[in-house]
């Protein structure tokens, strides 16, 4: 396929944006794949914060961090990324190149812990107030299952009225999947 699918287009919007040496947040660790690509991309110098309200996720993220290395270079908190501006310490906001969020529930695990509009939204506004000038937040809405699509509904009229002179919003999917497929929000702040 040469059209980028919704995943590996958000990594590539944080490869353009992450710098070794610069800062990154993932805002739903889960089973950790996108804390250690942000790692990967900071480098040694760099460093990534990341957030979920799941012990589950805490434990298979530090493993997955440790057998690569890369561990030193990433603080984890078991709290949720509504909580993201009073745990990145302030040094580092108004710094942050890149972060991801990916929605919904734990691939493999409690599919009742999903989640929220609310939290999410306020995790939204925290992310592009301590993004850098041209920093990416890059989020997968998976409208999918009942409250995701609930989800989805909220976030898209959020997101359609943020001020254009502050954030580029981009919506990024296929239109022509069955069963409410997954797709990308991309918000830069200006
Ligand atoms: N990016 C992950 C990966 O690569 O494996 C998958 C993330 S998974 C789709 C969504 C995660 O969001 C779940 O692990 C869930 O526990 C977490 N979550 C739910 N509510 C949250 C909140 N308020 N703050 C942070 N994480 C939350």
């Amino acid at each position: 396929m040469n059209i980028e699918g919704i995943l590996s287009y958000s990594r590539s919007l944080m490869q353009r944006v992450v710098r070794p040496g610069g800062m990154a947040i993932d805002g739903t660790i889960g089973n950790g794949h996108d804390t250690l690509y942000l790692a990967e991309l900071v480098g040694e110098k760099g460093h990534v914060f990341g957030f979920d309200i799941q012990q589950q996720a805490i434990i298979q993220t530090e493993e997955l961090l440790t057998k690569n290395n890369v561990a030193e270079r990433v603080t984890l908190f078991q709290k949720g990324h509504e909580k993201l501006e009073e745990s990145v310490p302030v040094k580092y906001q108004g710094k942050i190149q890149g972060a991801m969020f990916n929605l919904g529930y734990l691939p493999g695990g409690d599919k009742s812990i999903v989640t929220k509009p609310n939290t999410t939204i306020a995790a939204i506004d925290q992310v592009i107030r301590i993004l850098a000038k041209g920093g990416i937040l890059g989020l997968i809405v998976y409208p999918g299952h009942e409250e995701g699509a609930y989800e989805r509904d909220q976030l898209m009229e959020y997101a359609k009225n943020l001020d254009q002179s502050k954030v580029n919003v981009l919506q990024y999917g296929f239109i022509n999947q069955k069963n409410n497929p997954p797709f990308l929000l991309a918000f830069e702040k200006k």
